[in-house]
């Protein structure tokens, strides 16, 4: 089946010490359609899921929680139900905070009218200051009328509406900052991607999430640790609107180093051209992942084993990348590159005229079919090989057989080999060389021009702190590209594809460049540092 990988996974090894796992379970996934998603995200929604889908009979929501139209549109909305599919995460409803913003408003009006909500004209100045120092607002003992008043005014979009927000009547000394007055409703001017204008004003986060976590029949509430201190706050809305409670379950953030997650700071990246979009295979996006080379089902294994741990994690990438390498040497075929500008010409002798055979794409996996292997009296090998040769040592010509080593001829300096002559020694043991060496006939109709590209991280810290200014951080250079030459199989590869270049490591081939009509090749990182 389709999930048969995480089931597996999961089911195996995860303990996750909750009591009621043997019941039905309804969990909600509910990014913010702000940006595409990323690794970060993928954990909480794969965590959604695996609760939501271990028992029979459990519903994963995913909930797109639109409440802020100055960050959000359709297209983030739409590449995050795409990605979940991707990811093979299945939600059995999709639902929009924004579908309950009639319900929200009632229930603002509801806080305001039980004395638990007060109008506050501060809080964009001020306010802040305010609640470090557990100081009141001055506006905090706005009566119900009043602030009535100001919320229709908020709601109008009036410019007197306008300076004004809606916050929480909890407590403005508490020394949980969650629960210092928190704001329930902001103006917003913007047009919202699914209303439109119907609105000048958007419940917040702290508001919306336990309402309608409490009215979708959520029964388990994951969220960040991160989010701890605001399991307070959570609960008193709740229990402000005699809404039904649902218990909460905390789980680590992910973070990885010399990687940023958060949507605000990689669409800072994009902006400032660092990366080419969201799915750029430097990005810790899903599609920048996958871009880069990753599997899905590794993936979701390497997501799911952090799942127990409530430490908050800075992993490394090396672990889920090995992970990825075990699943694609399976699949992979596997061809030749030559590196282009250290590619030296070689002269076989022994060598009946150009040959044509077949070979099989994975010597170990047949099911992978068969490639043609051209054999001809002229190939080309790479300079670290020939470089290294002695006159009259036995070498290997890979899938081939032995050669003898008759001519090495090199450049005045003598750091550069020009030129090679072998003698084909076929009936040697491939087996007993030391030197198993790629190589690719000469002959153009084999070679077909390509190019290989590594990345680097784009931040040169492993993990940066609050203090630390982005723009320090960024690694100069990024990419680096080179010419080589592939065998003539390769221009039959779909775009996408996953294979091995024969002692160089994986790559996904991703696009044809087109301003010298390169196949452009992406290095997958080996998990090995
Ligand atoms: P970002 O800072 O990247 O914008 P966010 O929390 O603001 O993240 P949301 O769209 O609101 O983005 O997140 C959806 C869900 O993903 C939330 O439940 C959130 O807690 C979770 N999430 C976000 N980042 C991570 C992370 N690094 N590790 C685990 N879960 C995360
Ligand atoms: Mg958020
Ligand atoms: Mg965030």
């Amino acid at each position: 089946g389709k999930k048969k990988y995480t089931d597996s996974a999961a089911g195996a090894s995860y303990d996750l010490g909750l009591p009621q796992l043997d019941i039905p379970i309804v969990t909600r996934f509910p990014p913010e359609p702000s940006g595409y998603l990323h690794i970060g995200h993928a954990k909480a929604a794969l965590l959604n899921d695996y609760f939501a889908h271990k028992n029979e009979g459990g519903i994963l929501i995913c909930r797109f929680d639109d409440t802020n139209p100055s960050k959000e549109s359709i297209e983030f909305q739409d590449s995050i139900t795409e990605d979940l599919k991707v990811m093979e995460i299945y939600p059995d409803k999709t639902t929009f905070s924004s579908d309950y913003f009639q319900q929200m408003y009632d229930y603002a009006i509801k806080m305001i009218m039980s004395g638990r909500a007060f109008a506050d004209d501060s809080e964009l100045g001020k306010g802040d200051e305010d609640r470090k120092n557990r100081r009141p607002s001055k506006c905090r003992d706005l009566g119900i009328e009043e602030t009535l008043a100001r919320f229709k005014d908020m709601q109008s979009g009036s410019h007197e509406g306008q300076r004004w927000c809606l916050r929480a009547r909890i407590a403005y000394d508490s020394p949980n900052g969650a629960m210092r007055d928190p704001v329930i409703y902001r103006c917003n001017q913007l047009p919202h991607h699914r209303t439109g204008t119907a609105w000048k004003i958007y419940p917040t986060y702290d508001f919306c999430a336990p309402i309608l976590d409490s009215i979708e029949g959520v029964t388990l509430a994951l969220r960040t640790n991160e989010y701890r201190d605001r399991n307070a706050q959570y609960e008193w809305m709740q229990e402000a609107l005699g809404l039904r409670r649902v218990p909460i379950w905390d789980f680590s953030r992910m973070n990885f180093v010399r990687t940023l997650l958060s949507k605000r700071k990689l669409a800072h990246i994009i902006v400032k051209g660092k990366v080419s979009g969201w799915d750029d295979p430097r990005m810790p996006t899903i599609r920048g992942i996958l871009r880069r080379g990753m599997m899905v089902a590794p993936l979701r294994a390497f997501v799911l084993m952090q799942g127990p741990s409530r430490n908050i994690l800075n992993l490394e990438w090396g672990a889920l990348w090995a992970m990825n390498r075990k699943e694609i040497d399976q699949v992979a075929p596997r061809h030749t590159a030559i590196d282009e500008t250290q590619s030296i010409a070689c002269e076989v002798r022994g060598v009946n005229g150009p040959i044509k055979s077949k070979k099989p794409k994975h010597g170990k996996v047949p099911e992978l079919g068969e490639k043609t292997v051209l054999y001809g009296g002229n190939i080309i090998i790479e300079q670290t090989d020939g470089h290294s040769f002695e006159i009259n040592e036995e070498i290997t010509l890979m899938n081939w057989g032995n050669a003898l080593v008759r001519e090495i001829t090199c450049n005045p300096g003598g750091g550069i080999v020009t030129n090679l002559v072998l003698e084909l020694y076929l009936q040697g043991d491939v087996k007993k060389t030391k030197k198993k060496v790629t190589w690719l006939a000469a002959s153009p109709e084999n070679l077909v021009p390509i190019e290989l590209v590594r990345f680097d991280y784009l931040i040169t810290k492993d993990k940066l702190e609050k203090s630390d200014k982005l723009e320090d951080f960024l690694t100069e250079r990024t990419e680096f590209r080179h010419r080589a030459l592939a065998d003539c199989n390769v221009s039959q590869l779909t775009f996408g594809s996953i294979i091995q270049f024969e002692r160089k490591g994986f790559y996904r081939l991703d696009c044809l460049n087109r301003m010298d009509s390169r196949l452009t090749f992406f290095e997958i990182p080996s998990g090995r540092s």
